[in-house]
Protein backbone atom coordinates (compact mmCIF):
# COMPACT_ATOMS: atom_id res chain seq x y z
CA UNK A 1 0.00 0.00 0.00
CA UNK A 2 1.65 3.32 -0.76
CA UNK A 3 1.19 6.25 1.49
CA UNK A 4 -0.90 8.90 1.10
CA UNK A 5 1.35 12.08 1.28
CA UNK A 6 1.89 14.47 -1.35
CA UNK A 7 3.83 14.26 -4.42
CA UNK A 8 5.49 17.81 -3.00
CA UNK A 9 8.63 18.45 -5.32
CA UNK A 10 11.67 19.22 -4.07
CA UNK A 11 13.16 21.84 -6.40
CA UNK A 12 15.09 25.41 -6.28
CA UNK A 13 12.05 27.71 -7.20
CA UNK A 14 10.62 26.02 -4.24
CA UNK A 15 13.81 27.05 -2.35
CA UNK A 16 13.24 30.50 -3.65
CA UNK A 17 9.89 31.18 -3.24
CA UNK A 18 10.84 30.12 0.59
CA UNK A 19 13.61 32.45 0.87
CA UNK A 20 11.21 35.50 -0.24
CA UNK A 21 8.19 34.98 1.79
CA UNK A 22 10.54 34.24 5.15
CA UNK A 23 14.07 36.46 4.57
CA UNK A 24 13.40 39.25 3.15
CA UNK A 25 15.77 41.65 5.63
CA UNK A 26 18.88 38.97 5.82
CA UNK A 27 21.82 40.08 4.75
CA UNK A 28 24.47 39.47 1.83
CA UNK A 29 27.70 40.38 1.32
CA UNK A 30 29.94 40.58 -1.27
CA UNK A 31 33.59 41.26 -1.32
CA UNK A 32 34.08 43.27 -4.46
CA UNK A 33 37.04 42.88 -7.21
CA UNK A 34 38.02 46.64 -6.12
CA UNK A 35 37.55 45.39 -2.21
CA UNK A 36 34.80 47.56 -1.39
CA UNK A 37 31.50 45.51 0.50
CA UNK A 38 28.38 44.94 -1.85
CA UNK A 39 25.83 44.68 0.15
CA UNK A 40 21.96 43.92 0.06
CA UNK A 41 19.44 41.53 1.11
CA UNK A 42 17.57 38.85 0.32
CA UNK A 43 14.48 40.86 -0.39
CA UNK A 44 16.89 42.28 -3.15
CA UNK A 45 18.43 38.93 -3.91
CA UNK A 46 15.04 37.46 -5.15
CA UNK A 47 13.97 40.15 -6.70
CA UNK A 48 17.11 40.44 -9.11
CA UNK A 49 17.00 36.32 -9.32
CA UNK A 50 13.38 36.74 -10.82
CA UNK A 51 14.36 39.25 -13.52
CA UNK A 52 17.53 37.49 -14.59
CA UNK A 53 15.37 34.36 -15.09
CA UNK A 54 12.84 36.36 -17.09
CA UNK A 55 16.06 37.94 -19.08
CA UNK A 56 17.49 34.16 -19.93
CA UNK A 57 13.83 32.94 -21.27
CA UNK A 58 13.72 36.15 -23.41
CA UNK A 59 17.25 35.11 -24.99
CA UNK A 60 15.86 32.25 -25.76
CA UNK A 61 16.93 29.76 -23.22
CA UNK A 62 14.60 26.77 -23.00
CA UNK A 63 14.21 23.88 -20.34
CA UNK A 64 17.02 21.78 -19.85
CA UNK A 65 19.28 24.03 -21.84
CA UNK A 66 23.35 24.58 -19.98
CA UNK A 67 23.92 28.09 -18.98
CA UNK A 68 27.55 28.30 -17.94
CA UNK A 69 29.40 30.67 -15.62
CA UNK A 70 32.91 31.60 -14.72
CA UNK A 71 33.15 33.47 -11.46
CA UNK A 72 33.67 34.02 -8.22
CA UNK A 73 31.65 33.90 -5.38
CA UNK A 74 29.99 37.26 -5.87
CA UNK A 75 26.07 38.26 -5.04
CA UNK A 76 25.88 38.09 -9.13
CA UNK A 77 27.01 34.64 -9.32
CA UNK A 78 24.51 33.74 -6.19
CA UNK A 79 21.87 34.60 -8.50
CA UNK A 80 23.02 32.38 -11.24
CA UNK A 81 22.74 29.86 -9.26
CA UNK A 82 18.81 30.01 -8.45
CA UNK A 83 17.84 32.09 -11.35
CA UNK A 84 18.99 29.72 -14.41
CA UNK A 85 17.23 26.46 -12.72
CA UNK A 86 14.03 29.33 -12.35
CA UNK A 87 14.32 29.67 -16.00
CA UNK A 88 14.31 25.73 -16.08
CA UNK A 89 18.02 26.09 -17.59
CA UNK A 90 20.92 24.10 -16.10
CA UNK A 91 23.42 25.81 -14.30
CA UNK A 92 26.93 25.02 -15.58
CA UNK A 93 29.84 26.36 -13.60
CA UNK A 94 33.20 26.11 -14.92
CA UNK A 95 36.76 26.41 -13.08
CA UNK A 96 38.30 29.57 -14.34
CA UNK A 97 41.67 27.80 -13.64
CA UNK A 98 41.72 25.20 -16.27
CA UNK A 99 43.39 25.37 -19.17
CA UNK A 100 41.55 26.69 -22.29
CA UNK A 101 41.41 23.46 -23.85
CA UNK A 102 39.84 21.84 -21.13
CA UNK A 103 37.29 24.95 -21.27
CA UNK A 104 36.85 24.40 -24.51
CA UNK A 105 36.30 21.33 -24.58
CA UNK A 106 33.61 21.21 -21.53
CA UNK A 107 31.71 23.66 -22.83
CA UNK A 108 31.62 22.05 -26.20
CA UNK A 109 31.03 18.35 -24.36
CA UNK A 110 27.97 20.25 -22.38
CA UNK A 111 26.69 22.35 -25.22
CA UNK A 112 26.40 25.42 -23.19
CA UNK A 113 23.95 27.83 -24.81
CA UNK A 114 25.21 31.04 -22.56
CA UNK A 115 27.53 31.87 -21.06
CA UNK A 116 28.24 33.98 -18.26
CA UNK A 117 31.42 35.29 -17.27
CA UNK A 118 32.84 37.91 -14.40
CA UNK A 119 34.56 41.02 -16.19
CA UNK A 120 37.93 40.03 -14.15
CA UNK A 121 37.74 36.88 -15.96
CA UNK A 122 37.58 38.24 -19.39
CA UNK A 123 40.98 37.61 -20.70
CA UNK A 124 40.73 33.94 -20.39
CA UNK A 125 37.93 34.39 -23.24
CA UNK A 126 40.38 35.18 -25.90
CA UNK A 127 41.92 31.44 -24.88
CA UNK A 128 39.06 29.20 -26.35
CA UNK A 129 36.33 31.99 -27.81
CA UNK A 130 36.89 31.09 -31.30
CA UNK A 131 36.35 27.35 -30.59
CA UNK A 132 33.11 27.45 -28.98
CA UNK A 133 30.02 28.26 -30.01
CA UNK A 134 27.38 30.01 -27.62
CA UNK A 135 24.18 31.98 -28.60
CA UNK A 136 24.84 34.88 -26.29
CA UNK A 137 28.20 35.83 -23.58
CA UNK A 138 27.30 37.71 -20.21
CA UNK A 139 29.27 39.33 -18.33
CA UNK A 140 29.08 40.28 -14.68
CA UNK A 141 29.84 43.72 -14.39
CA UNK A 142 31.28 45.97 -11.40
CA UNK A 143 30.77 49.14 -13.00
CA UNK A 144 32.26 49.32 -16.37
CA UNK A 145 29.89 47.78 -19.34
CA UNK A 146 30.47 44.61 -21.43
CA UNK A 147 32.91 44.84 -24.49
CA UNK A 148 31.58 44.85 -28.10
CA UNK A 149 29.65 42.04 -28.84
CA UNK A 150 28.77 40.93 -25.19
CA UNK A 151 25.72 41.54 -22.83
CA UNK A 152 26.20 43.57 -19.33
CA UNK A 153 24.61 41.52 -16.99
CA UNK A 154 23.61 44.46 -14.84
CA UNK A 155 21.92 46.13 -17.59
CA UNK A 156 19.90 42.63 -18.54
CA UNK A 157 18.08 42.14 -15.26
CA UNK A 158 17.75 46.14 -14.18
CA UNK A 159 15.84 46.34 -17.70
CA UNK A 160 13.64 42.86 -16.98
CA UNK A 161 10.32 43.16 -16.19
CA UNK A 162 9.93 41.25 -12.57
CA UNK A 163 5.96 40.81 -13.57
CA UNK A 164 6.66 38.50 -16.49
CA UNK A 165 8.31 36.29 -13.56
CA UNK A 166 6.14 33.16 -12.17
CA UNK A 167 7.61 30.20 -10.54
CA UNK A 168 8.11 27.26 -12.77
CA UNK A 169 7.35 23.29 -11.35
CA UNK A 170 9.78 21.68 -12.24
CA UNK A 171 9.82 17.86 -11.88
CA UNK A 172 12.39 17.29 -8.91
CA UNK A 173 14.37 14.63 -10.83
CA UNK A 174 15.27 17.36 -13.74
CA UNK A 175 18.87 18.61 -13.73
CA UNK A 176 19.53 21.94 -12.48
CA UNK A 177 22.90 22.02 -12.49
CA UNK A 178 26.23 20.61 -13.61
CA UNK A 179 29.65 20.35 -13.00
CA UNK A 180 32.86 18.67 -14.70
CA UNK A 181 35.51 16.60 -12.73
CA UNK A 182 38.67 16.60 -13.45
CA UNK A 183 39.66 14.01 -15.42
CA UNK A 184 41.83 11.01 -14.18
CA UNK A 185 42.56 9.37 -17.51
CA UNK A 186 40.79 10.88 -20.81
CA UNK A 187 38.62 13.69 -20.16
CA UNK A 188 36.49 15.63 -17.51
CA UNK A 189 33.20 14.12 -17.36
CA UNK A 190 30.29 15.87 -16.36
CA UNK A 191 27.76 14.83 -13.41
CA UNK A 192 24.37 16.35 -13.41
CA UNK A 193 22.96 17.58 -10.19
CA UNK A 194 18.93 17.04 -9.98
CA UNK A 195 16.55 19.30 -7.98
CA UNK A 196 15.94 16.34 -5.70
CA UNK A 197 19.99 15.82 -4.97
CA UNK A 198 20.50 19.56 -4.14
CA UNK A 199 17.33 20.17 -2.05
CA UNK A 200 18.32 17.06 0.14
CA UNK A 201 21.68 17.59 0.19
CA UNK A 202 20.93 20.98 1.87
CA UNK A 203 19.11 19.29 3.98
CA UNK A 204 21.40 17.62 4.97
CA UNK A 205 23.80 20.16 5.61
CA UNK A 206 21.57 21.99 7.70
CA UNK A 207 21.60 18.83 9.96
CA UNK A 208 23.89 19.31 13.63
CA UNK A 209 26.00 16.41 12.87
CA UNK A 210 26.82 17.76 9.71
CA UNK A 211 27.13 21.23 9.88
CA UNK A 212 24.33 22.37 11.29
CA UNK A 213 23.63 25.88 9.36
CA UNK A 214 20.61 27.47 10.10
CA UNK A 215 19.59 30.80 9.95
CA UNK A 216 21.44 32.68 13.01
CA UNK A 217 24.65 31.70 10.84
CA UNK A 218 26.90 34.51 9.31
CA UNK A 219 28.28 32.30 6.25
CA UNK A 220 31.59 32.32 4.16
CA UNK A 221 32.28 29.85 1.59
CA UNK A 222 35.79 30.05 0.88
CA UNK A 223 35.54 26.66 -1.12
CA UNK A 224 34.68 28.42 -4.92
CA UNK A 225 31.21 28.44 -6.27
CA UNK A 226 32.97 27.35 -9.58
CA UNK A 227 34.09 23.88 -7.55
CA UNK A 228 31.20 21.44 -6.98
CA UNK A 229 28.63 24.89 -5.73
CA UNK A 230 30.58 25.55 -3.46
CA UNK A 231 29.93 22.22 -1.74
CA UNK A 232 26.88 23.22 -1.82
CA UNK A 233 26.95 25.78 0.64
CA UNK A 234 24.75 28.70 -1.07
CA UNK A 235 22.00 26.37 -1.52
CA UNK A 236 21.63 25.59 2.39
CA UNK A 237 22.44 29.02 3.12
CA UNK A 238 19.07 30.15 0.99
CA UNK A 239 17.41 27.43 2.03
CA UNK A 240 17.44 28.07 5.99
CA UNK A 241 18.01 32.16 5.32
CA UNK A 242 21.83 32.98 6.79
CA UNK A 243 23.59 35.69 6.11
CA UNK A 244 25.91 34.66 3.16
CA UNK A 245 29.21 36.65 3.01
CA UNK A 246 30.76 36.38 0.01
CA UNK A 247 34.62 36.61 -0.54
CA UNK A 248 34.95 37.55 -4.01
CA UNK A 249 38.54 37.13 -5.52
CA UNK A 250 39.83 37.89 -2.37
CA UNK A 251 40.98 34.57 -1.02
CA UNK A 252 44.52 35.66 0.64
CA UNK A 253 44.39 35.53 4.45
CA UNK A 254 44.30 38.70 5.53
CA UNK A 255 41.19 39.68 3.73
CA UNK A 256 39.57 36.88 4.73
CA UNK A 257 40.32 37.40 8.08
CA UNK A 258 39.10 40.89 7.82
CA UNK A 259 36.12 39.47 6.30
CA UNK A 260 35.46 36.87 9.58
CA UNK A 261 35.72 39.58 11.82
CA UNK A 262 33.78 42.21 10.26
CA UNK A 263 30.77 40.00 9.51
CA UNK A 264 31.36 38.19 12.58
CA UNK A 265 31.27 34.96 10.71
CA UNK A 266 30.18 31.81 12.40
CA UNK A 267 31.39 28.63 10.16
CA UNK A 268 33.60 28.85 6.65
CA UNK A 269 35.24 26.67 4.46
CA UNK A 270 37.41 25.55 2.33
CA UNK A 271 40.46 23.51 1.20
CA UNK A 272 42.99 23.05 3.51
CA UNK A 273 45.64 25.20 2.03
CA UNK A 274 43.58 28.49 2.17
CA UNK A 275 43.59 27.35 6.03
CA UNK A 276 47.06 27.11 6.18
CA UNK A 277 47.93 30.13 5.05
CA UNK A 278 45.16 31.65 7.77
CA UNK A 279 46.85 29.57 10.46
CA UNK A 280 50.18 31.28 9.36
CA UNK A 281 48.73 35.05 9.38
CA UNK A 282 47.29 34.15 12.69
CA UNK A 283 50.00 32.86 14.59
CA UNK A 284 51.85 36.17 13.16
CA UNK A 285 49.53 38.53 14.55
CA UNK A 286 48.36 36.90 17.77
CA UNK A 287 45.34 38.43 19.53
CA UNK A 288 44.80 40.85 16.26
CA UNK A 289 41.87 39.29 15.21
CA UNK A 290 38.11 38.96 16.93
CA UNK A 291 36.91 35.74 15.92
CA UNK A 292 35.15 34.76 18.67
CA UNK A 293 31.62 34.69 16.37
CA UNK A 294 33.54 31.64 14.25
CA UNK A 295 31.88 28.31 15.62
CA UNK A 296 33.04 26.17 12.81
CA UNK A 297 35.97 26.31 10.05
CA UNK A 298 35.28 23.62 7.69
CA UNK A 299 37.94 21.73 6.08
CA UNK A 300 37.95 19.45 3.07
CA UNK A 301 39.21 18.78 -0.53
CA UNK A 302 42.29 16.84 0.84
CA UNK A 303 42.93 15.71 4.38
CA UNK A 304 43.43 18.60 7.26
CA UNK A 305 46.33 17.67 8.73
CA UNK A 306 45.74 16.62 12.58
CA UNK A 307 48.63 18.87 13.52
CA UNK A 308 46.58 22.08 12.04
CA UNK A 309 43.16 20.89 13.37
CA UNK A 310 45.41 20.88 17.18
CA UNK A 311 46.71 23.92 16.03
CA UNK A 312 43.83 26.09 15.32
CA UNK A 313 42.56 24.89 18.65
CA UNK A 314 45.50 25.05 20.99
CA UNK A 315 46.69 28.25 20.24
CA UNK A 316 43.42 29.78 18.58
CA UNK A 317 40.29 28.13 20.17
CA UNK A 318 39.25 27.89 16.65
CA UNK A 319 37.09 24.69 15.75
CA UNK A 320 38.05 22.60 12.61
CA UNK A 321 35.96 20.39 11.52
CA UNK A 322 37.33 17.79 9.04
CA UNK A 323 34.33 17.08 6.10
CA UNK A 324 34.92 14.82 2.70
CA UNK A 325 33.22 14.53 -0.27
CA UNK A 326 33.49 14.64 -4.21
CA UNK A 327 32.40 16.11 -7.64
CA UNK A 328 29.89 12.90 -8.26
CA UNK A 329 27.73 13.51 -4.92
CA UNK A 330 26.75 17.30 -4.83
CA UNK A 331 29.86 17.16 -3.24
CA UNK A 332 29.42 16.29 1.00
CA UNK A 333 29.47 12.66 1.79
CA UNK A 334 30.79 12.44 5.42
CA UNK A 335 31.34 15.22 7.96
CA UNK A 336 33.84 14.53 11.02
CA UNK A 337 32.02 15.58 14.11
CA UNK A 338 32.35 13.10 17.22
CA UNK A 339 29.39 10.77 18.66
CA UNK A 340 28.60 11.08 22.33
CA UNK A 341 30.65 8.03 23.60
CA UNK A 342 33.62 9.54 22.73
CA UNK A 343 33.14 12.39 25.41
CA UNK A 344 35.63 10.74 27.74
CA UNK A 345 38.16 9.73 25.16
CA UNK A 346 41.71 11.43 26.05
CA UNK A 347 42.71 14.63 23.75
CA UNK A 348 44.97 12.84 21.53
CA UNK A 349 41.81 10.23 20.86
CA UNK A 350 40.22 12.87 19.98
CA UNK A 351 42.43 14.84 17.86
CA UNK A 352 43.44 11.39 16.04
CA UNK A 353 39.37 10.79 15.03
CA UNK A 354 38.88 14.21 14.28
CA UNK A 355 41.88 13.66 11.80
CA UNK A 356 39.39 11.50 10.21
CA UNK A 357 37.34 11.96 7.36
CA UNK A 358 34.06 11.39 9.23
CA UNK A 359 30.99 8.94 9.28
CA UNK A 360 28.65 8.91 6.50
CA UNK A 361 25.74 11.58 6.14
CA UNK A 362 22.19 10.46 6.85
CA UNK A 363 21.03 8.33 3.87
CA UNK A 364 24.49 8.42 2.15
CA UNK A 365 25.93 4.62 2.81
CA UNK A 366 29.91 3.19 2.24
CA UNK A 367 31.63 0.29 1.96
CA UNK A 368 34.85 -0.64 1.13
CA UNK A 369 36.06 -3.23 -1.35
CA UNK A 370 39.54 -4.71 -1.02
CA UNK A 371 41.30 -7.10 -3.61
CA UNK A 372 38.68 -9.62 -2.96
CA UNK A 373 35.92 -8.97 -1.19
CA UNK A 374 33.96 -6.01 0.89
CA UNK A 375 36.94 -5.29 3.88
CA UNK A 376 35.46 -5.19 8.10
CA UNK A 377 35.28 -1.84 9.47
CA UNK A 378 37.92 -2.37 11.64
CA UNK A 379 39.77 0.78 11.28
CA UNK A 380 42.71 -1.27 9.60
CA UNK A 381 41.96 -3.32 6.16
CA UNK A 382 41.92 -0.99 3.42
CA UNK A 383 39.37 -1.52 0.38
CA UNK A 384 38.16 1.39 -2.37
CA UNK A 385 35.84 3.26 -0.60
CA UNK A 386 32.05 2.81 -2.68
CA UNK A 387 28.96 5.08 -1.64
CA UNK A 388 24.90 5.23 -2.57
CA UNK A 389 22.54 7.44 -1.58
CA UNK A 390 20.01 10.21 -2.83
CA UNK A 391 22.63 12.89 -3.93
CA UNK A 392 25.57 10.15 -5.20
CA UNK A 393 25.80 10.38 -9.14
CA UNK A 394 24.31 7.45 -11.82
CA UNK A 395 26.07 8.03 -14.39
CA UNK A 396 28.19 10.35 -16.40
CA UNK A 397 26.74 12.90 -18.84
CA UNK A 398 26.57 11.73 -22.54
CA UNK A 399 30.07 9.41 -22.63
CA UNK A 400 30.66 5.64 -21.76
CA UNK A 401 33.50 6.60 -20.49
CA UNK A 402 33.87 6.07 -16.63
CA UNK A 403 31.19 3.57 -16.73
CA UNK A 404 33.27 0.83 -14.87
CA UNK A 405 32.75 3.19 -11.55
CA UNK A 406 29.16 2.52 -11.32
CA UNK A 407 28.90 -1.44 -10.11
CA UNK A 408 26.17 -3.80 -10.56
CA UNK A 409 24.28 -3.41 -7.83
CA UNK A 410 24.36 0.36 -7.51
CA UNK A 411 27.28 1.92 -5.61
CA UNK A 412 29.83 4.31 -7.12
CA UNK A 413 33.03 3.27 -6.69
CA UNK A 414 35.11 6.54 -5.57
CA UNK A 415 38.67 5.69 -6.63
CA UNK A 416 39.35 6.37 -2.49
CA UNK A 417 41.33 3.97 -0.69
CA UNK A 418 40.19 3.94 2.82
CA UNK A 419 39.97 2.15 6.32
CA UNK A 420 36.46 2.27 8.18
CA UNK A 421 36.27 1.77 11.54
CA UNK A 422 33.74 0.19 13.98
CA UNK A 423 32.04 3.71 14.37
CA UNK A 424 31.61 4.26 10.40
CA UNK A 425 34.59 6.98 10.14
CA UNK A 426 36.17 6.75 7.24
CA UNK A 427 39.91 7.46 6.59
CA UNK A 428 41.54 8.06 3.54
CA UNK A 429 44.84 6.43 2.82
CA UNK A 430 45.65 6.95 -0.83
CA UNK A 431 44.11 7.42 -4.08
CA UNK A 432 43.55 4.73 -6.79
CA UNK A 433 43.51 7.38 -8.97
CA UNK A 434 46.75 9.42 -9.69
CA UNK A 435 45.84 12.45 -9.83
CA UNK A 436 47.87 15.64 -7.91
CA UNK A 437 46.07 17.66 -5.97
CA UNK A 438 47.64 21.12 -5.13
CA UNK A 439 45.99 23.73 -3.29
CA UNK A 440 42.79 22.40 -3.94
CA UNK A 441 42.91 21.31 -7.53
CA UNK A 442 43.65 18.61 -9.47
CA UNK A 443 47.00 18.02 -11.53
CA UNK A 444 46.16 15.38 -13.78
CA UNK A 445 49.65 13.34 -13.68
CA UNK A 446 48.40 11.23 -16.61
CA UNK A 447 48.20 14.35 -18.55
CA UNK A 448 51.41 15.51 -17.64
CA UNK A 449 53.52 12.04 -18.18
CA UNK A 450 51.98 11.93 -21.61
CA UNK A 451 53.31 15.50 -22.28
CA UNK A 452 56.64 14.80 -21.27
CA UNK A 453 57.01 11.46 -22.95
CA UNK A 454 56.82 13.47 -26.08
CA UNK A 455 59.84 14.88 -25.99
CA UNK A 456 62.24 13.39 -28.16
CA UNK A 457 64.77 12.25 -25.46
CA UNK A 458 62.49 10.40 -23.43
CA UNK A 459 61.96 7.35 -22.69
CA UNK A 460 60.00 7.20 -20.01
CA UNK A 461 57.93 9.67 -17.64
CA UNK A 462 56.07 9.13 -14.19
CA UNK A 463 54.71 12.14 -12.25
CA UNK A 464 53.85 11.77 -8.36
CA UNK A 465 52.58 13.89 -6.10
CA UNK A 466 55.14 15.06 -3.08
CA UNK A 467 54.16 16.70 -0.14
CA UNK A 468 54.51 20.64 0.16
CA UNK A 469 54.25 22.62 3.39
CA UNK A 470 51.59 25.64 0.94
CA UNK A 471 50.10 23.38 -1.37
CA UNK A 472 49.74 20.32 0.14
CA UNK A 473 50.60 18.37 -2.82
CA UNK A 474 53.29 19.58 -5.79
CA UNK A 475 54.29 17.42 -8.94
CA UNK A 476 57.26 16.10 -9.44
CA UNK A 477 58.55 14.45 -12.74
CA UNK A 478 60.28 11.21 -12.63
CA UNK A 479 62.20 10.31 -16.03
CA UNK A 480 64.16 8.29 -17.68
CA UNK A 481 66.05 9.62 -20.68
CA UNK A 482 66.39 7.24 -24.16
CA UNK A 483 69.92 5.73 -24.35
CA UNK A 484 72.72 8.29 -25.47
CA UNK A 485 69.91 10.73 -25.56
CA UNK A 486 70.71 14.63 -22.75
CA UNK A 487 68.21 16.87 -22.16
CA UNK A 488 68.03 19.60 -18.94
CA UNK A 489 64.97 19.71 -16.63
CA UNK A 490 64.50 23.38 -17.54
CA UNK A 491 63.91 21.38 -22.10
CA UNK A 492 61.45 19.08 -20.51
CA UNK A 493 59.35 22.18 -18.74
CA UNK A 494 59.35 24.08 -21.19
CA UNK A 495 58.40 21.71 -23.60
CA UNK A 496 54.94 21.16 -21.81
CA UNK A 497 55.22 24.73 -20.83
CA UNK A 498 52.86 25.84 -23.77
CA UNK A 499 50.15 22.71 -23.11
CA UNK A 500 49.18 23.33 -19.32
CA UNK A 501 48.48 26.16 -17.15
CA UNK A 502 51.51 27.65 -15.09
CA UNK A 503 50.70 26.01 -11.41
CA UNK A 504 50.25 22.95 -13.03
CA UNK A 505 54.15 22.49 -13.76
CA UNK A 506 56.20 20.19 -12.40
CA UNK A 507 58.46 21.69 -9.91
CA UNK A 508 61.15 19.35 -10.49
CA UNK A 509 62.14 17.02 -12.73
CA UNK A 510 64.63 14.32 -11.37
CA UNK A 511 66.13 11.68 -13.89
CA UNK A 512 66.37 7.71 -13.09
CA UNK A 513 67.62 4.77 -14.54
CA UNK A 514 64.56 3.00 -14.12
CA UNK A 515 61.14 3.56 -13.17
CA UNK A 516 59.33 0.31 -11.17
CA UNK A 517 56.59 -1.44 -13.23
CA UNK A 518 53.28 -3.42 -11.96
CA UNK A 519 52.76 -6.34 -13.56
CA UNK A 520 50.14 -4.95 -16.10
CA UNK A 521 52.79 -2.97 -16.94
CA UNK A 522 51.71 0.13 -15.30
CA UNK A 523 54.04 2.67 -13.32
CA UNK A 524 53.93 1.58 -9.74
CA UNK A 525 53.68 4.92 -8.14
CA UNK A 526 53.44 3.65 -5.08
CA UNK A 527 57.04 2.76 -4.62
CA UNK A 528 57.90 6.19 -6.54
CA UNK A 529 56.27 7.74 -3.83
CA UNK A 530 57.91 5.80 -1.36
CA UNK A 531 61.24 6.86 -2.71
CA UNK A 532 61.03 10.84 -3.17
CA UNK A 533 58.73 10.42 0.68
CA UNK A 534 61.45 13.30 1.81
CA UNK A 535 61.45 14.92 -1.60
CA UNK A 536 62.45 18.47 -1.06
CA UNK A 537 62.76 20.63 -4.35
CA UNK A 538 64.83 23.38 -2.54
CA UNK A 539 67.31 20.16 -1.80
CA UNK A 540 67.53 19.18 -5.22
CA UNK A 541 68.27 22.79 -6.77
P1 LIG B 1 36.68 16.65 -6.23
O1 LIG B 1 35.75 15.84 -7.04
O2 LIG B 1 37.56 17.55 -7.03
O3 LIG B 1 35.96 17.39 -5.15
O4 LIG B 1 37.68 15.66 -5.52
C1 LIG B 1 37.20 14.61 -4.73
C2 LIG B 1 38.37 13.88 -4.13
O5 LIG B 1 39.09 14.75 -3.26
C3 LIG B 1 37.97 12.72 -3.27
O6 LIG B 1 37.70 11.57 -4.05
C4 LIG B 1 39.21 12.56 -2.40
O7 LIG B 1 40.23 11.87 -3.09
C5 LIG B 1 39.66 13.99 -2.21
N1 LIG B 1 39.17 14.51 -0.93
C6 LIG B 1 38.06 15.25 -0.69
N2 LIG B 1 37.94 15.54 0.62
C7 LIG B 1 39.00 14.96 1.24
C8 LIG B 1 39.44 14.89 2.60
N3 LIG B 1 38.80 15.49 3.60
N4 LIG B 1 40.57 14.19 2.84
C9 LIG B 1 41.26 13.59 1.85
N5 LIG B 1 40.90 13.62 0.55
C10 LIG B 1 39.78 14.30 0.25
Amino acid sequence: MRGLTMEYQLTLPAMLRRAEALYGPKEIVTRCPDKSFHRYTYRDFVRRTKKLSVALRALGVRPGDRVATLGWNTYQHLEAYFGIPCAEGVLHTINPRLSADDIAYIIKHAEDRVLMVDETLLDLLDGFRDRVELDHTIVFTHGGGAPEGMLDYERLVEEADEGAFSYPEPDEWDAAAMCYTSGTTGRPKGVLYSHRSICLHSISLGMSDMLGIAERDSVLPVVPMFHVNAWGIPFVSTLVGAKQVLPGPHLDPKSLLEDFEQERVTITAGVPTVFLGVLRELDASPGAHDLSAMRAIVIGGSAAPEGMIRAYQERHGLNVVHAWGMTEMDPVGSVCNLRSWMDDLSEDEKYRIRAKQGPPAAFIEFRARGAVDLVPWDGKTMGELEVRGPWVASSYFNTEEGKDKFTEDGWFRTGDIVTIDENGYIEIQDRSKDLIKSGGEWISSVALENAIMSHDAVAEAAVIAIPDPKWQERPLAVVVLKEGRSATAEEIISHIAPHFPKWQLPDAVEFVEAIPHTATGKFLKMALREQFKDYSVAKSQ
